[in-house]
Order: structure tokens, then sequence, then C-alpha cells
């Protein structure tokens, strides 16, 4: 998830390339970091938690300049946590083999723990909780002190999950082995010295000549390059490529905006979400660290989902799914407002506090008092170990990456994909049938593939965004479960584009704002093809008579967009589904309105990331 820099050199010392590496990936969120430098004769590790520049001290004090210069060759690497809270015994680089072997990681190993009992029965002692110290002890398992790249090869096959790996051994003095499956690395062949990254922008400054590594791949790391291989040993050619990045726009993986590149990262992140947590055989899911046996679950009588700004939309989609799915009664609610609200809560209530940092100062407030009232609270966040998932003590993690844009994408689509497998969860605790999971196991499993859809339609929502992005006023209808997401569309407008944009339940404008329309308000309408829609088109139809045009997002090939000025096309999904594939579509739609006008997207006036001030 989060960063890498390895160095490999003749006569340069790698402490500061690794560092300067480092920094060069600070902008994508951490919570700790590492390096492990190698000589002829010893390996050492250093570790801080907090920010690269401390470890920078540390190293400065711990190993002076002088005797830097024998450690030729390095990996370092920036942790956001995914197992285990960020300290600094979790942080990498991990170490197996009496301290022979350093491995850094990014990724999740999904076999990990089944990896680590074997492990533990052989002998290998543990001295962190994450996923990572596991690949550390297995690769040194199959290490015989021959081949080295052989060794981490048979490691790797047994893993299920993702990873971006380098590591070392003090067995094979020298040599660095790095490989991929599902997180970026890129191999930098500068003159004398090979610089390896899960980010070109920590290349870009030593070196424009680089290698990207495919799914699959590993390599051996010398001062000269980098031969690559398949796991099974086969040699592949991977062509040396010329970068035309800058280093600013390398940190956006070349895209304009952090908020798009976050966008188009959503199948990815999503992948991620749902990861190991859908089971296929009893069609539920899993969701160990909810820690509620299905005992337990049966206990609950109302469910309330705590949020402010995008994650209270998140839950505000949650109460349609718990409702829907497992006839739990579930409100959703403002944090700020449900704690000032004397509110009623107490045993066999569930509140399920949303936030992406973890550290917003109302959800946390609301946390508190749900807890000292008695309820049973979860957490649902981004970043591991924050405040929240600290306090609530049981919860979900939507592992979707490092969300660096001040508005909220892939945290939106990962929370209601958490909330979907939680509603599976506890929906098959109640009346939901093995049959009816298991064709929600199918529908969220496809969510990534059809949100790859919307991001195709990218251009054509451009060219839409590009006829309304004068507007001073909008308006976004939805019903239903769509309702929330129409806040949401409205909220991403509001906040990057500074268009007045309002969200309503599609029934409620005839009731007042509908005094509002004319030919300048336009009306983005939710029209998925989803039970309610004919009542949807309905509205869109007084809305048109008042002579505001109309946006619809329309499911892909579905007559509904005849009656719009204009569509977005979405594919086809089941209700439950449909929040998170129109999500993305209105993203993209406010994305481009705000560029037309000439907005600071990743920094919208008067907004923070994380609210941590009540
Ligand atoms: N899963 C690993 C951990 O939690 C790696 C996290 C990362 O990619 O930074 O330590």
């Amino acid at each position: 998830m989060c960063g890498i820099v390895g160095f490999s050199s003749h006569s340069q010392s790698a402490c500061r390339p690794l560092v300067n590496g480092l920094l060069r990936l600070e902008y994508r969120g951490y919570d700790s970091a590492g390096v492990a430098l190698e000589s002829a004769d010893d390996l050492r590790v250093f570790k801080k938690t907090g920010k690269v520049a401390e470890l920078d001290r540390f190293l400065a004090e711990a190993l002076p300049e002088p005797e830097r210069g024998k450690y030729t060759l390095g990996i370092a690497h920036t942790r956001w946590a995914t197992h285990g809270l960020p300290t600094e015994t979790n942080a990498h680089p991990h170490l197996a083999d009496g301290g022979r072997l350093a491995l850094v990681h990014n990724g999740i190993i999904e076999n990990y723990a089944a990896l680590r009992a074997k492990l533990e029965k052989r002998g290998c002692v543990f001295v962190s909780q994450t996923d990572t110290e596991a690949l550390a002890h297995l690769i040194a398992t199959f290490d015989t002190g021959d081949d080295f790249m052989a060794a981490v090869s048979q490691a790797l096959k047994q893993v299920e999950g993702t990873y971006g790996i380098a590591v070392l051994s003090l067995r094979h003095p020298g040599e660095m082995i790095v490989a991929r499956r599902g997180s970026p690395l890129v191999i930098g062949v500068g003159e004398g010295s090979t610089v390896v990254a899960s980010d070109v922008s920590a290349i870009v400054s030593y070196t424009r000549q680089v290698i990207y590594l495919n799914d699959g791949d590993i390599a051996r790391v010398t001062p000269e390059g980098a031969d690559v291989f398949t796991l099974d040993n086969v040699p592949v050619a991977r062509d040396v490529q010329q970068v035309e990045w800058d280093a600013a726009s390398a940190e956006k993986g070349g895209y304009a905006h952090f908020m798009l590149k976050e966008i188009f990262e959503q199948p990815e992140a999503l992948r991620n979400t749902i990861r190991g947590r859908l089971d296929r055989t009893d069609g539920t899911a899993v969701l160990a660290g909810l820690n509620l046996p299905p005992r337990e679950l049966a206990t609950i009588r109302r469910a309330v989902v705590i949020g402010c700004g995008t994650s209270l939309h998140a839950g505000m989609v949650g109460k349609y799914l718990f409702e829907s799915l497992a006839d739990l009664p579930t409100s959703a609610e403002q944090a700020a407002e449900f704690r000032y609200c004397n509110p009623i809560i107490g045993p066999h209530d569930w509140a399920i506090a949303l936030s992406q940092s973890g550290e917003t100062a109302d959800t946390l407030a609301a946390v508190r008092e749900s807890v000292g009232k008695g309820a049973l609270v979860s957490a649902v966040c981004n970043v591991v170990g924050s405040t929240i998932a600290r306090e609530a003590g049981r919860g979900v993690y939507l592992h979707a990456g490092p969300e660096i844009s001040v508005a909220s994408t892939k945290a939106f689509t990962a929370q209601v994909t958490v909330l979907l497998m939680m509603a599976l969860k506890l929906g098959r605790t109640r009346r939901l049938s093995r049959e009816a999971g298991l064709r929600l196991c199918d529908e969220i499993a496809a969510l990534p593939d059809l949100v790859a859809e919307v991001l195709k339609e990218n251009d054509r929502i451009a060219a839409v965004a590009a006829k309304y992005a004068a507007a001073n006023d909008m308006f976004f209808l939805g019903r239903g479960i769509l309702y929330p997401t129409a806040l949401e569309g409205a909220l991403k407008m509001k906040e990057i584009s500074y268009v007045h944009a309002e969200g309503y339940q599609a029934a409620e404008l005839k009731h007042g704002p509908i005094a509002l329309l004319g030919r300048a308000t336009p009306v983005v309408a939710l029209l998925n093809d989803v039970p309610g829609k004919e009542k949807t088109v309905g509205n869109v139809q007084e809305c048109r008579a008042r002579e505001a045009p109309v946006v619809g997002i329309v499911t892909q090939g579905d007559a509904a967009a005849r009656h719009c000025d204009d569509a977005l096309f979405v594919p086809r999904t089941s209700a439950a589904c449909a929040p998170v594939v129109t999500a993305v579509a209105l993203q993209l739609f406010a994305y481009h309105v705000a560029r037309l006008r000439g907005c600071e997207i990743d920094q919208p006036r008067n907004l923070a990331k994380s609210v941590t001030v009540e």
C-alpha cells in the first residue's frame, strides 16, 4: 500500500539515496519508516514511527558519515499499516534467519495466519503482528545458501494476496531480490547504481531509464541493472524505458490530480477491500475484525451508523442495506448531532462509526458516547491503528490505500462495499437464504470490474460536464438507496467545483425546491434500472416541464435515457450495488466540471482532509 525504495551501488553509500527516495514517497501518507543497510559483513536495520525526517535524524546519529560509506546496498520502506498497529516493531524491514535476512513489503499477505502458524511450529520466533514477517521467515526456510532468488520464488509461490517486495540476505552478499504481484515496483538503471522503488517519483531524480516489472516478475538487482525472471526461473525481457514525467507528475502517476488518480484506482482499491472477505461456500462475508459471532449478531435490535460528510452518506446507504438485506432497523446519524442529542443507545444496539482517517473528532466523540452507554461499537476506517479504530476495539478496515485528495472518492465506494458485506453477514444470521447470499457474493465480487466499466466512460462524462460546467446551481435526485448517492454526488460537486448543488429525494422536489427550477438549473437524476426507476422518471418529467435540463445516470442500454437531455451510462447492477457504480460516474462528473472551471481540485478552499476539530 505504501512505499519501497532499494539501492545498489559499487561505491556509493545507500544511506542518502534511500532516505531521499522515502522523502519522495511521503506524499502517499504513511505511519512509520525504516531502512536495512548491508555491507560485506553486516546487515543493520533502523526503524522509527512517524516521519522520515525522524528516521533521517536517527540514522545521522547512529551511523555517522565515515561509517555509512561501506553500506552500498540497502532497502527502505514507508509503512501504511494493514496488519498490526503502527509501532516501531511492526515497521519494516522485517528480519528473519537470526537477523541475516531483511524484507520490505507493500501489500497484503492473505494467508499469513496459516503461514505463521506453520512457521511457528517449525520454531520461527515472530516479533511483530504484521503479515509481512511471515514472508520473511518463509523465505529464510527455503534458503539453503545456494540460490537466493530461487528461495524467494519458492516462498512467493506459497503466498496468497498481493506484494511488492525487496529482500536482502547476508548469506548472499551484494544481492537484492525484488518481486511484485498486485503492488507496483519499478527499477531505475543509473550510472554505476540501480534504484528500485514502488513509485517512479522516487527514481526520477536519479535516472529516467526505468524497467517496469509486471505482476509475477522477480528480479535480481545489481549496480549494473536487473535481470528479470518468472517465479519458475524463466528469463523475461523487460525493456528499459525513458520516463518523461517530472517528479510532481510522477507522484500522481501521470494523472492531472490526485483525485482523478484515486477515482481511477477504485477497481484496485475495491479488490483489496473485498479480498479474502467473501465466503463463496456459505454465501456470507468473513469479517474477522468485527469479532461478532452469529449468536451475538442475532441479539442486535438496532443499528446506528455514524459519520460526517461523505462517510455519513455511506452510512445512509448502509441504512438501506441493513434494512433491506437483514431486516434490522437502522438509522444513519451525523456524528455531532448524534452526540449532542442524548442518543438513546445501549446494549443490543450496534453503533457503526465510519471515518476514512479514523481521526474525525465528532465521530470519535460519538464512539466514546456509544461505548460509555454500553452499545456494541464497530469502526469502519481506512487508516489502521487510527484512534477511532482503536477505541471501538472492533471493526473492518477498508484497505483502500492512502487517500490524498481532500474530496473523498475511493473511501466512499470502499465504505459502501464494506457495509454491503456487513449487511450480507448480518442478513445471513437473520433472513437471507444461502442462495440469496451466494448471489450477493457474486455481485460484490463483480464490483471492481463494473467500476472499471464506468471509468471507460470518462471521455463521454467529460463531454457532458462541459455542457453544464457554467451552471451556478444544480440539483441531484435519487430515490431509495440512490438518495444518499445523490447527496454524495451533490457534495462532490460543491466541494471541488464550488457550484451550489443540492441533493434531494426524488419525490421531495415538488414539496418546495421545484420552485427554484428553470433553464439555468440542471438536474442530475439517478435513473438506474432498479425498483423505483419509473417513479423517478416521473419526477424527471416534472423537472423538464419547468425547462430544467436533465442529466440522467442510466443503466447501459436502458430506455430511460430518452427522458434525459444527456445520459451517463453505468452497468447493470442490483439496487444494493447501484450506489457504487453510480458514485463513480458522479465523481467523474464533478471532477470534470471543477477542472473546466479551473478549480484547485486536490485542495479545495476551506477544506481539510481529516477534520480533527469539532
Ligand atoms: N501489510 C503490511 C503491513 O501491514 C504492509 C503494509 C504496507 O504496504 O505499507 O505491515
